[in-house]
């Protein structure tokens, strides 16, 4: 574009140059053409003030010889008779005689018409150019001037003027324009017949004017001294101007780009000392390791969490954070772990588990969630790891754990407390039974079939005895059996494991229990002692809410369980008690709430926390109350996963 612009330029220039250039030299040729004219005029005027004053012949030729001298063009005057011959001639005194070679009879034609039409016309006329030979090689174009001479409307003859072509132009010529164009006379076949101006005209501008004499036509040619444009100072000048151009274009093209440049090297400093300010501040330790688990970076948070320096940490193939004891077992998982091949990047992102230890020798848990580094190009480089701190949390959770086994205790207490009482009435029974029969037996001691009755009556003391120790074992039980413990087990075996300690209070309100179990006896996996205690806390609460509502036949609570899907187990407590109104349902399982005054508030609570740790939901039915048809309790429990789809998916 540039060289086409270029090239366009010049031609544009070298084009305009020229053609002022030819402006300028039509407009000498207009000039001169003008000038030409006048100094014909005045030369007329000249001469037509030779014959005011009727002169004398020698006063005549005086005066034309001033005449001659005063126009220099002029080159002889004759005074003419009215039959064309001449009465008086005076040859230029600078140039001397005209006709030398040949006599002025030989080039009269032109003459004789020219002064015919001037007669006829009353008024001056030149002849046609014509050639005067001065020797070899040598003459001069001239024209002739006729004027009419009248004297009273006579006719008196004829002024001939004979002018020298050469000499007019030289006349006419303004100073400074001969200096820079050629001026001639041509013919209309463009040969030329006079010329003036000192140089040689170089061709390339060249203008033609038509000089309209009376009774004749000269054509005027000019010729400037200037040669074609130059191309090599415009070539020069459009290349400098280009290349300013193009220097200028590129000046501005690489300002913008530089002010580019700042704005995304500002852009790219922020974004820096914001990711920097991000990580610094995070609390989460970032580790960066390359493909051989080296540490190449470490944050703040990460290095405050191992007590170690950044330095300390970079660059070592045994990071001083492993425990020593360890090193080897983490080395071998750090293989596995980082190979690439074994897909193992994706496993860590879930994130893992393990133990680090901090500079003072503190070993702490730790959670790490690792994702592959990738540079621009997308190659694997290393791993980058988030690192969490654990430990704070592990304490909270044992914290939390061992609470909820303290409430858990305390919930039982409060539950053996309230059976104390409903023990000593279950316990009479059988201590009045003894007794009675241990008073029995000492009566038949003397009898004659004693013994046998006395066996008769030990055997039932001992049943008794059995009986109250059996009473006094579930109570044991389950005060003293606390490990936690997750066993599969039937639902029946559940059931008769609280059904005596339910039966207990039962007995108190005379409640019947049923036990509903479906003829395949559903397996859950279970805490079997928390368990116990959600069923025991449940029946309690129905029994409770049956006492004193409905006629003693009436009240009956039944423990129910149905497989509702291969994975479920639903278990409900159904009691035909009060049943909950909205007031108490809203709060139902807010810890420390109840209605009861001996009541602790605790057993529901307790009951949905047992319940939700298995994986399962508590939740109850209970329509208004008033229309006394009691409430359910119901919780699902896991169910043993069947054989067959234990197989990996
Ligand atoms: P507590 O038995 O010590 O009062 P719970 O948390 O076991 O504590 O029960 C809270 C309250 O819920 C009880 O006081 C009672 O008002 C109500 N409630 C629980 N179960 C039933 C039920 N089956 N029928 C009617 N109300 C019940």
């Amino acid at each position: 574009m540039l060289v086409v612009a270029q090239t366009l330029l010049v031609r544009l220039t070298v084009g305009h140059e020229s053609q002022k250039q030819q402006e300028r030299t039509e407009a000498v040729a207009l000039e001169v053409a003008s000038q030409v004219k006048q100094r014909l005029v005045r030369t007329q005027q000249g001469l037509q003030a030779l014959m005011w004053a009727q002169p004398t012949p020698e006063r005549w030729r005086a005066q034309a010889a001033n005449t001659l001298r005063e126009f220099p063009e002029l080159r002889r005057i004759e005074w003419r008779l009215p039959n064309r011959a001449i009465k008086e001639a005076q040859d230029s005194p600078q140039h001397g005689p005209l006709f030398k070679q040949i006599t002025r009879a030989e080039v009269d034609t032109d003459l004789t018409q020219a002064c015919q039409s001037a007669r006829r016309s009353d008024s001056p006329m030149f002849s046609r150019s014509f050639f005067i030979p001065f020797g070899i090689g040598q003459g001069l174009e001239v024209v002739d001037l006729c004027i009419p001479l009248q004297e009273a409307g006579q006719d008196i003859g004829y002024l001939v003027a004979t002018v020298s072509l050469p000499g007019l132009l030289e006349a006419a010529l303004p100073e400074d324009q001969s200096r820079s164009h050629e001026f001639s006379f041509i013919e209309s076949d463009g040969a030329r017949l006079a010329r003036a101006g000192m140089p040689r005209g170089s061709g390339v501008y060249v203008a033609e004017r038509v000089l309209d004499l009376p009774g004749s036509v000269l054509q005027l040619r000019v010729d400037s001294l200037a040669g074609r444009p130059s191309l090599i100072p415009n070539l020069t000048t459009a290349l400098v101007l280009g290349l300013s151009l193009a220097l200028f274009g590129m000046v501005m093209l690489l300002a913008l780009d530089v002010r580019k440049r700042a704005r995304t090297e500002t852009a790219l400093a922020e974004a820096l000392a914001f990711r920097k300010a991000m990580e610094d501040s995070l609390i989460t330790g970032l580790r960066a390791r390359d493909l051989k688990g080296r540490v190449t970076y470490a944050n703040p948070a990460f290095c405050q969490m191992v007590g170690h320096s950044p330095e300390a940490l970079q660059g070592q193939d045994t990071p001083p954070y492993w425990p020593p004891e360890q090193v080897e077992h983490y080395r071998q998982r750090q293989g596995l772990r980082l190979d690439p091949t074994l897909g193992a990047g994706t496993q860590a992102r879930e994130g893992f588990e393990t133990v680090f230890m901090r500079s003072n020798g503190e070993r702490f848990p730790v959670m790490i969630f690792e994702a592959p580094l990738l540079d621009n190009h997308g190659h694997h480089t290393g791993w980058m790891s988030a690192v969490l701190d654990i430990s704070s949390q592990r304490r909270i959770e044992e914290l939390s754990r061992q609470q909820q086994e303290r409430l858990q205790a305390t919930a039982r207490l409060a539950t053996v407390g309230e059976m104390a009482s409903l023990l000593s009435h279950e316990l009479n029974q059988p201590l009045a039974a003894i007794a009675s029969y241990a008073a029995g037996s000492l009566n038949m001691a003397d009898e004659p079939d004693g013994p046998a009755l006395m066996r008769e009556g030990l055997g039932h003391i001992a049943d008794q005895a059995q009986r109250a120790g059996r009473v006094i074992k579930s109570v044991h039980d389950f005060v003293r059996r606390r490990e936690q413990l997750r066993e599969t087990m039937g639902v029946d075996l559940l059931f008769a494991a609280v059904q005596p300690l339910i039966a207990l209070q039962a007995r108190k309100s005379g409640a019947q229990i049923v036990i509903d179990l479906p003829a395949k006896v559903p397996r859950v996996v279970c805490d079997r002692t928390m368990l116990e205690q959600v069923l025991l806390n449940l029946a309690r609460n129905g029994l409770q809410a049956m006492e004193g509502v409905l006629p003693t036949d009436a009240r009956v609570l039944t423990l129910r369980a149905r497989q509702t899907h291969e994975r479920w187990v639903l278990i409900s407590v159904i009691d035909a008690g009060s049943g909950i109104g909205p007031e108490v349902a809203r709060q139902l399982f807010t810890p420390f709430f109840t209605t009861r005054p001996e009541g602790m508030g605790l057993g529901l609570s307790l009951c949905r926390t047992v319940v939700e740790q298995h994986g399962g939901q508590l939740d109850f039915e209970s329509p208004a109350p008033g229309e006394e048809v009691g409430t359910v309790f119901r919780f699902t429990l896991a169910s043993p996963v069947p054989k067959a789809t234990l197989a990996p998916p």
